[in-house]
């Protein structure tokens, strides 16, 4: 089939457009910062504005379908945003109203749920049948392809694994209000509270780290500067963080039984040496035949591209859940 689809990467800073064709080659992209407020349709609509700009500057006429991997939670059964913490709007619907601007079929899933997608049809799981997708970025997150399925879930939320429990005695708390959970510890908006906290157990030393730690100062991307440098501070946090990191793809790793784990988001691929160092402590921590551990081959787009491809190859049982005929019949199992 010869012809295009629109990718909708809705991030909680960034939201991202992309002309793919049929094949999966990325045409054209458009990035603007996200709406967080105004009308309650900000987010579709400004989708449907640059979507409708990348089809004209590129003299496409129609397009087959709409793939979107959104921050969540999800309703996926509607393809609306439900309550999320990431966007002052909280819920916005995307499926209805890009399936009507466009005339054609729209998918929304979690972007970790695209990504992973992604993955297994043209990045680091291309050739395997079971491949998981983690982001390490402001959150932390993943998506699952276990024996050629796509995991959704009963809302499309299956891969919450930033909330996994790494530690029963930490008293820091989760942006979900829980306390010990991987992605309050080690995501790159949680990583200075962490420092923080870690600084308060020391006392007088003479590290750059140290001292913005205990000001509550030490951005994640400045802790990773001072490492490199040498600093014994930022050395004993990144210590922590490579354990709490490998101990959660470990987890994942022996939940899904996945052949290749595949990590993005900035946290991971701006610091690759930080990676490996992960990866080479993730074997501590399994049960599970240890899989290839990579960075994803698709960089940044690996959301985008992920949802390229839920709209060139959309799953069945997406198709039948987020087809409104079905709905029902779906529900009716019950
Ligand atoms: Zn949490």
């Amino acid at each position: 089939m010869g012809g295009y689809v629109l990718a909708v990467d809705v991030g909680a800073t960034n939201l991202r457009v992309g002309l793919v064709s049929t094949n999966g080659k990325l045409i054209d992209v458009m990035r603007v910062p996200t709406p967080k407020g105004g009308d309650p349709n900000a987010v579709a609509l400004r989708v449907i504005d640059l979507g409708r700009k990348l089809m004209a500057r590129n003299n496409v006429a129609k397009v087959e379908a709409v793939g979107v991997g959104s921050i969540g939670p999800l309703n996926i059964r509607e393809g609306i945003v439900v309550g999320t913490p990431n966007n002052p709007l909280r819920n916005f619907k995307l499926k209805e109203p890009l399936s009507n601007a466009f005339n054609a079929p729209a998918y929304v899933v979690n972007d970790c749920v695209a990504a992973v997608w992604g993955e297994y049809w043209a990045g680091a799981g291309k050739d395997v049948e079971n491949v998981v997708y983690v982001t390490i970025s402001s959150g932390i997150g993943a998506g699952a392809v276990v024996d050629g399925h796509l995991l959704l879930g009963k809302d499309g939320n299956a891969h919450e694994v930033g909330h996994i429990v790494l530690d029963l005695r930490s008293d820091i708390r989760c942006g979900c209000g829980a306390k010990g959970h991987w992605e309050g510890l080690a995501s790159g908006n949680n990583i200075p509270r962490f420092a923080s906290v870690l600084a308060s157990g020391w006392r007088g030393l003479k590290s750059e780290a140290y001292i913005l730690a205990t000001q509550g100062k030490l951005r994640a991307a400045t802790l990773f500067e001072l490492w490199r440098k040498g600093d014994v501070f930022a050395t004993a946090v990144i210590k922590e963080l490579e354990v709490i990191n490998a101990a959660g793809i470990a987890s994942v790793i022996n939940v899904y039984d996945p052949e290749v784990v595949s990590v993005g988001g900035s946290v991971a691929l701006r610091n690759p040496d930080f990676m490996s160092l992960v990866f080479g402590r993730v074997k501590e921590f399994l049960i599970n035949r240890e899989p290839e551990l990579t960075l994803t081959p698709l960089g940044d787009d690996a959301v985008l591209v992920g949802a390229a491809w839920i709209a060139i190859k959309p799953p069945e049982h997406l198709l039948r859940i987020q087809s409104l005929d079905k709905v029902h019949k779906f529900a009716s199992k019950r």
